[in-house]
């Protein structure tokens, strides 16, 4: 159980909106609980055990999040690392689904999950107070698929899961796929007749220089164009209109109504002007892009008996720094410290 402390249950005082200094608002925090992952991807991790982040103590994290959501953050994304890793994830979710924004509306709660732990937690997950998860599948066949997460079993256990998160309403189901020319690029056609069949939204990511080896390159990278150009061949599909401001995925429906496909195009089409994002690290430092070159040590201050007062006035610092965008593919170009795994995907 998570332990109540004052600091959590008490009202807090509403203070001035996240906005950094392009007028960029940010609204959606982004949180990594742990770096641990069970799975390892052939494209994110080497496979070794390699450096680990100190973890926070889930009413740390609890804490730091309120001090976020008084700033006008309005959604919270969970991601690692695997989140389903840490043992109080359920009792996180309960304390945050009863954060209201400063608007009094209940937070916008997801998970990003590799599923592999999705079916004996989806409907307690949904239970807490989760609304939705996005699940990550890099290919649907199973050989394919358990060479790239090295695990075997692996696409089983996952589909299990899906099929447990969808049957716990944490809907609409999203499954995010990072294309990667010559692993996996086989798979895009049959996704969009399993985003038909199993009735998931399937998003495909451009790969973005964030792994642990060094794998990237701009041939590796299979572009949006392509992509809709190929499943277009197979299944017509029909442009949709952004659900949100700063949405991220360019969305597309089949032409017969039946179900959706995004493509998340970081590299090829990037919407950094668009981005209203931050993150938080498992070990409590601020993030305010995927590829910034320093991190801002939030938990360090907490740590350090800051009130909260000076904790928003150093977040409302450090989101006026957010960088204007990244600068994947140009020369000089320079890879964070971290991988995705260890800043939290
Ligand atoms: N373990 C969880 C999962 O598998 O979804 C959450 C963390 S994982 C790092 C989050 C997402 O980042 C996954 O969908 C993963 O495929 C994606 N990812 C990892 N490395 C990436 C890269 N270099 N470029 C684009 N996406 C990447």
């Amino acid at each position: 159980m998570v332990t109540a402390s004052p600091i959590l249950s008490g009202p807090f005082a509403p203070a001035a909106r996240l906005t950094d200094s392009y007028g960029r608002v940010i609204h959606d925090l982004r949180v990594s609980i742990t770096d641990r992952c069970n799975y390892k991807c052939v494209y994110c991790r080497t496979g070794e055990a390699g450096p680990q982040y100190p973890e926070l103590a889930i009413d740390e994290y609890l804490r730091l999040i309120r001090l976020f959501v008084s700033l006008g953050i309005t959604k919270v994304r969970l991601t690692g690392g695997e989140p389903l890793l840490r043992r109080s994830l359920v009792d996180l979710v309960r304390e945050l689904a009863n954060l209201r924004t400063l608007t009094g509306e209940p937070l916008d709660l997801a998970l990003t999950t590799n599923g592999h732990l999705l079916d004996s937690l989806a409907a307690p997950l949904k239970a807490a107070g989760l609304n939705r998860v996005t699940v990550s599948m890099d290919a649907v066949d199973a050989p394919t698929f358990e060479r790239i997460t090295r695990i075997p079993g692996s696409f089983q256990t996952v589909l299990g899961g899906v099929r447990a998160a969808r049957a716990a309403g944490l809907t609409p189901l999203k499954i995010n796929c990072v294309l990667l020319r010559g692993f996996n690029d086989d798979q895009i056609e049959s996704f969009a007749h399993f985003a038909r069949q199993e009735d998931v939204v399937v998003r495909f990511i451009e790969f973005m220089p964030l792994e642990e080896g060094r794998l990237w390159s701009p041939e590796i990278v299979v572009p949006l164009r392509e992509i809709v150009k190929r499943i277009g061949r197979v299944l017509p599909l029909v442009e949709l209109p952004p659900r949100e401001a700063g949405e991220t995925a360019r969305r597309y429906g089949f032409t017969d109504g039946r179900g959706e496909i995004g493509i998340i195009a970081p590299v090829t089409q990037a919407f950094c002007g668009a981005c209203s994002r931050v993150r938080l690290t498992s070990d409590g430092k601020i993030r305010t892009c995927l590829f910034s070159q320093v991190e801002h040590d939030l938990y360090g201050r907490l740590r350090a008996g800051e009130s909260d007062q000076d904790l928003r006035d150093y977040i409302h610092r450090t989101v006026q720094g957010k960088e204007a965008r990244h600068h994947i593919g140009e020369p000089g170009f320079l890879k964070p410290s971290r991988s995705m795994v260890h800043i939290g995907g």
